[in-house]
């Protein structure tokens, strides 16, 4: 037996005992003859002691360790002299009698301890070594926390795990995909998965009428900070329901997520805000709630005064920031910047002060009075003590989305975005479609296989523009403190009403049989009403990690280009194997490896 404890176990009351403990040496050190060794495993950290008047052969061998050896140590539980009451077996120490190295360690590139002095590009390299560390054991643990009680929730509610293919044609989520050559069928390729909704939909046909996965998803998208191209989402489907049931069912498994493990209590039922209202109050389809400051419209009292951006725009919106009048001349120039920066894209910012003593001041006083300073600053709920910001543009849309950065920044300034507090809530009633300007077409919002909602029918059969701008769905998403953490609908179970929204999405009709007819044929044998979901795994876990980033909760993440700098990959492939494929590269000696013998 290679141990018959762990480094996080033992306590005060084990005092006496004879233990075996295995782990990693996290560090010695020499303290007046006697060796102290912190040994660590993911249970925890215990420390071991050689007394000076120990055997010599003893007092050699710990005196020898290295950190990140692996050790087998033998001795008696001591109570210590000078306690560490941060650390869970801070009470005691092992008086050692035996150490037997099992197996050395190279120096390791960085110290693996909570605080790494290693930078993010070693550790990433060394990921094995980083996953040491206790803070990402604590993710990784949390995650699989997560897992269970997902699983727990959904087992009792009468959900079905069901695996489904990998290897797949183009499911359409806006990403691009992932594509894998098929040697067995040369020039065909699958694609990877960017989610499994069209099986999860078929299922509901088999009559699988609850079905869940905790599955990978793949994207080809350029990477956003924070996004991986493979990822893992907690899908769901379910059968003869409503919007009302699915919302219902996963406010229920977030509720008790909250709950179980971390003991958070969450509003019942969360509040709901319709698309249009949380862009024209958050300019954001996924509002941080957490904190007021809405974006309100301000165009009328704006406009007339003989300031020309404002007379010429076609929205003027502002948010008020609370007791922020006292910002400094420099404090607003550096503002002014920041909205100017190209991730905001705004060309100017108009500041209104309302001061304690009931002054105004502005960079527009020449063009207001006082009076219609006021005016404006009632639009927008401002206080004496409070800072009113604002911008103009010629599209609303486009200028609440920056007033919602600015929001969200301010907030953040503010520090009025604790990750400990949780603001959950619903967005519903998504638009079925967007314009895309630059393609000029239409776009699924969610994706193709969205219902428009019933009462919107004689919009989605009009051929008018303006009438299918109109049709919204039953899509809802589910938002924590600004983020997405996921989304579903109320899908489409009628061939007719798929191949029409396939034709305002501009697939013709052989195109669409191309790409979805199994679904589209599917749909002709009882498809049931169904509806469901798919939550984002990694973000789920982060959140309630209280961190920002993805990566720590995955134990292999890829880095901003998408690489795994650890097993270098993307990476050129043998000759041999690109010739299999029947696949010619352009630049063939660049990009491919020589011929080289095929490894058994
Ligand atoms: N497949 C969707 C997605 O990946 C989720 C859903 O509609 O269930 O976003």
């Amino acid at each position: 037996m290679y141990r018959d404890h762990t480094c996080g176990e033992l306590r005060i009351g084990n005092v006496g005992q004879i233990v075996t403990l295995a782990g990693w040496v996290q560090r010695s050190r020499k303290l007046g003859g006697m060796t102290f060794i912190d040994l660590r495993d993911r249970y925890g950290i215990t420390q071991l002691v050689v007394e000076a008047d120990a055997a010599a052969e003893l007092v050699d061998v710990a005196t020898s360790l290295g950190r990140e050896y692996v050790i087998q140590a033998v001795g008696e539980v001591v109570e210590r002299q000078s306690k560490n009451p941060k650390m869970p077996t801070g009470d005691i120490e092992i008086k050692l009698q035996r150490i037997h190295i099992l197996n050395k360690s190279v120096t390791p590139p960085f110290t693996i301890e909570d605080e790494s002095d290693g930078g993010e590009d070693l550790r990433a390299k060394y990921r094995y070594l980083d996953l040491r560390r206790r803070p990402l054991q604590r993710a990784l643990a949390l995650r699989h926390r997560i897992a269970q009680e997902v699983r727990n929730y959904l087992d009792g509610q009468g959900f079905m795990e069901i695996e489904t293919p990998y290897l797949i044609k183009s499911t359409p989520e806006g990403a691009r995909d992932f594509v894998v050559p098929s040697r067995m069928n040369p020039g065909q390729f699958y694609a990877l998965p960017q989610s499994p909704q069209t099986f999860k939909q078929l299922l509901m046909v088999a009559g699988f009428d609850r079905y869940m996965q905790i599955v990978r998803c793949f994207r080809d998208e350029d990477l956003r900070a924070d996004r991986q191209p493979e990822f893992t989402q907690i899908d769901c489907e379910m059968s003869f329901v409503e919007q009302e049931d699915v919302l219902n069912m996963f406010e229920g498994m977030m509720r008790t997520l909250f709950k179980n493990v971390l003991d958070v209590d969450i509003p019942n039922p969360l509040p709901r805000m319709n698309w249009f209202d949380a862009m024209d109050r958050y300019g954001s389809d996924k509002p941080d709630i957490r904190f007021g400051m809405t974006i309100h419209e301000i165009t009328p009292l704006a406009q007339g005064k003989g300031f020309g951006v404002f007379d010429t725009a076609k929205y003027v919106g502002g948010i008020c920031v609370p007791g922020a009048a006292d910002y400094s001349r420099k404090q607003l120039d550096e503002l002014t910047e920041w909205v100017k920066r190209p991730q905001v894209g705004a060309k100017g910012l108009i500041y209104i002060k309302f001061n304690e003593d009931g002054t105004v001041k502005s960079s527009v006083d020449k063009f207001f009075s006082p009076e219609d300073l006021w005016k404006i600053g009632e639009a927008l709920e401002a206080k004496k003590g409070d800072l009113a910001l604002i911008l103009s543009g010629d599209s609303s849309r486009k200028v609440q989305t920056m007033l919602g950065v600015l929001r969200l920044e301010m907030g953040s300034r503010l520090g009025l975005r604790d990750p400990k507090v949780f603001a959950p809530l619903w967005i519903v009633d998504f638009p079925l479609f967007e314009w895309d300007e630059e393609e000029n077409r239409w776009n699924a919002m969610h994706h193709p296989f969205t219902a428009p909602k019933p009462e919107h029918l004689d919009w989605y059969l009009s051929d008018k523009q303006e009438d299918i701008a109109k049709v919204c769905a039953n899509a809802y998403d589910f938002v924590l403190n600004g983020n997405e953490l996921g989304g579903g609908s109320i899908r489409i179970h009628d061939a007719k009403i798929q191949q029409r929204i396939f034709e305002i999405l501009g697939f013709s009709q052989e195109e669409a049989e191309y790409k979805f007819g199994f679904l589209i044929h599917a749909f002709q044998y009882g498809a049931p009403p169904h509806g469901g979901l798919a939550f984002g795994f990694d973000r789920v876990c982060a959140l309630f990690g209280g961190c920002d980033s993805i990566r720590d909760y995955i134990a292999f993440p890829k880095n901003n280009q998408g690489r795994d700098v650890m097993i270098e990959s993307p990476s050129k492939i043998d000759q041999i194997q690109l010739d299999e494929l029947e696949i010619e590269l352009r630049k063939p000696e660049q990009e491919s490896l020589p011929r080289s013998p095929r490894h058994p």
